[in-house]
C-alpha cells in the first residue's frame, strides 16, 4: 500500500470508489453510488479530503498533521518530500479554523439520518421541561436513603452477631 500520496494525484472529492468502498456511510438497505452521498455526515471539502487522504496514505497523513503543529521537524526532510507535506498545511490550517463548523454539521446530519431510520431521538423538548434543581434535591434524598438503609442493615448485622454471640 502506497504511504504517501504521487504527485499526479490530488486528494480530490466527487466521485471516488476507492474512497467509498472505505467508509461505506450508506446504511446498507441504501447504498449510494457515489462519495460523498446524502449519508456522509460532513460535505466540507477539506474535511473530505483529509479523511480520504488518512484512508489512502494514513501514515502520510498522521505525519501531515504532525509536521503542521511543528513545523520544525520538516528541516531534516528531503525537500520534495518536504513539498508534499507543505502543501497540506494550508488545508490543515482550514479544518482547525472550521472544527466548530464542522462538528456542528456532524451533528445535524447525524441526528437528520437518526429521524430519517426512526431511531429514537433525545427529546430535547422534555429535557428542557425538566427542573434541575428539583431533581437534584430528588437524588440527594435517594442517597440519604441508601446510606440511612446500609446504617440500619449494619446495625442489623452488629445485632445479630451479638446474639450469635460472634459479635465484634
Ligand atoms: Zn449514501
Amino acid at each position: 500500500m502506497n504511504s504517501t500520496p504521487s504527485n499526479e494525484r490530488q486528494c480530490d472529492q466527487g466521485q471516488n470508489p476507492t474512497a467509498k468502498a472505505v467508509y461505506g456511510d450508506c446504511p446498507p438497505w441504501e447504498i449510494c453510488n457515489t462519495w460523498p452521498c446524502r449519508h456522509t455526515p460532513c460535505q466540507d471539502v477539506d474535511w473530505l479530503a483529509s479523511l480520504e487522504e488518512g484512508s489512502l496514505y494514513p501514515e502520510f497523513h498522521r505525519k501531515a498533521w504532525w509536521y503542521f503543529q511543528y513545523p520544525s521537524l520538516l528541516e531534516g526532510v528531503p525537500s520534495e518530500e518536504a513539498e508534499k507535506y507543505r502543501a497540506t498545511f494550508d488545508r490543515c490550517q482550514r479544518l482547525l479554523d472550521k472544527t466548530e463548523s464542522i462538528r456542528d454539521e456532524i451533528r445535524v446530519n447525524r441526528l437528520r439520518m437518526r429521524r430519517e431510520w426512526g431511531v429514537p431521538l433525545p427529546d430535547l423538548e422534555y429535557l428542557k421541561t425538566l427542573d434541575i434543581d428539583a431533581l437534584k434535591k430528588e437524588l440527594a434524598e435517594k442517597i440519604t436513603f441508601l446510606f440511612k438503609s446500609d446504617e440500619k442493615l449494619q446495625k442489623m448485622r452488629r445485632y445479630r452477631r451479638a446474639l450469635a454471640g460472634t459479635g465484634s
